[in-house]
């Protein structure tokens, strides 16, 4: 497929690219030319960003086209567009749910199957951006979109680890209402904006990654890196690396999920705090609990020891407090997230409480 150019567009000079595939900012401008490429196999997707630490793929646009040619936060080459790849189905198997990577946010809300077996998952989705949004923005690009960090989306701010690694964290010291309290430190609190991303990871999804080198498969809550020392590497992906296919385990028969999204507004905005919760009761018991959160983490946040106390404990609200504070053990706040912590505490009971019908 030969390149061709696309636009000019406005690229900072700073120069170089970091681990996480997506370019860093500069601060002066000069205009340059984009190449792009609409591939119609994956190896030959693969090959032309593998081989190039300037490319990238476009899949729905609707993050990369914002940070690339409004925001002006990343610099590419070449954009390598992926949606006429054969990536788009959705199919059962083994009570598997295989979601192609270029499947829309819309198709998989759509799916039968999901309503049936994993209505936490179609809540995260229709309540995530808007229809029109969900219309183009693939399930691929969901999972690796960017944080919405305000002084990382704002080129003219010069203090962003994630944008200009070494530099330090404008959001520690300055309003931060949209940010993480868990997995972060001083170095970063970008939150982890997909609504989808923990609904999947509390069900054990799996990524398939096709590389220059092959496939493998990674685990949901494998795939996301904690900010640490290095905010800018944000997912296990290398250069090129191309998310194929989600795999989806579903939920035992009899097992019932809810998506709970706190927000300032209850259409077109981002969570202050969520929950996905799948419980499975059996005579009052918990047999089997599945906690993820949203709005709190600097990763989709699947609530591992909250769990462990939730499993075999009685359906009650008294278990649901204590789940709650377990998984709120250790968050790390500033002045402007502080209140995150009793309201993701509250989100969690609801949640539980919602999907048991527990009163008491
Ligand atoms: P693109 O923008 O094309 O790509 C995003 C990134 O993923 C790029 O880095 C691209 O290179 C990479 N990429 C894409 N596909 C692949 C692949 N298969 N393999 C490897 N890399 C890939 N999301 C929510 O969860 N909840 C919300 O409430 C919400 N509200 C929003 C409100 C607004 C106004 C906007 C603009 C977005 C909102 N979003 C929300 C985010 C939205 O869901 C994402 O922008 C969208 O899902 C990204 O998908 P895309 O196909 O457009 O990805
Ligand atoms: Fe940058 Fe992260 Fe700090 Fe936001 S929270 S300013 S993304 S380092």
């Amino acid at each position: 497929m030969p390149l061709r150019r696309l636009s000019e567009h406005r690229r900072g000079n700073s120069g170089g690219r970091d681990q996480s595939g997506h370019g860093q900012t500069g601060e002066q401008t000069t205009m340059s030319l984009l190449e792009y490429a609409r591939p119609n196999d994956v190896a030959e997707a693969v090959a032309l960003v593998s081989n190039d630490p300037d490319a990238a793929y476009l899949a729905g646009g609707t993050t990369q086209l914002d940070l690339l040619l409004k925001d002006g936060v990343i610099q590419l080459g070449k954009l390598v567009d992926i949606t006429r790849l054969p990536l788009r189905g959705i199919t059962v198997a083994r009570d598997t749910l295989r979601i192609g990577a270029l499947a829309t946010m819309d198709e998989l809300a759509s799916e039968p199957i999901v309503h049936e077996r994993a209505p936490h998952l179609r809540d995260a989705l229709l309540t995530g951006a808007s229809q029109q949004l969900r219309n183009m923005a693939t399930i691929g690009g969901n999972l690796l979109q960017r944080t919405r960090c305000r002084y990382f989306r704002d080129r003219s701010v010069p203090v962003c680890n994630k944008r200009i690694p070494g530099s330090g964290c404008s959001a520690v010291n300055g309003p931060a209402r949209m940010h993480a309290i868990l997995g972060a430190d001083q170095n970063c609190i970008a939150l982890h904006a997909s609504d989808l991303a923990v609904a999947l990871v509390a069900l054990d999804a799996s990524v398939q990654i096709q590389g220059r080198d092959g496939q493998r498969v990674v685990p949901l809550t494998e795939f996301y890196l904690l900010p640490g020392k290095r905010p800018d590497v944000e997912t296990v992906l290398g250069q090129g690396d191309m998310i194929t296919y989600v795999d989806v385990p579903l939920p035992p028969v009899g097992t019932r999920s809810e998506y709970l999204k706190v927000r300032d507004r209850t259409s077109y905005e981002f969570a202050l705090t969520s929950a996905a919760a799948a419980l499975l009761i059996e005579d009052g018991i918990i047999a089997d609990a599945r906690l993820a959160l949203g709005g709190v983490g600097t990763i989709p946040w699947r609530a591992m020891t909250a769990e462990e106390v939730l499993r075999g404990a009685p359906a009650s609200i008294d278990t649901f407090r204590s789940a709650a504070a377990v998984a709120l053990r250790d968050p790390y706040t500033v002045p402007g997230t502080a209140f995150k912590v009793e309201l993701a505490r509250r989100t969690i009971v609801q949640v539980l409480k919602n999907v048991s019908g527990a009163r008491s």
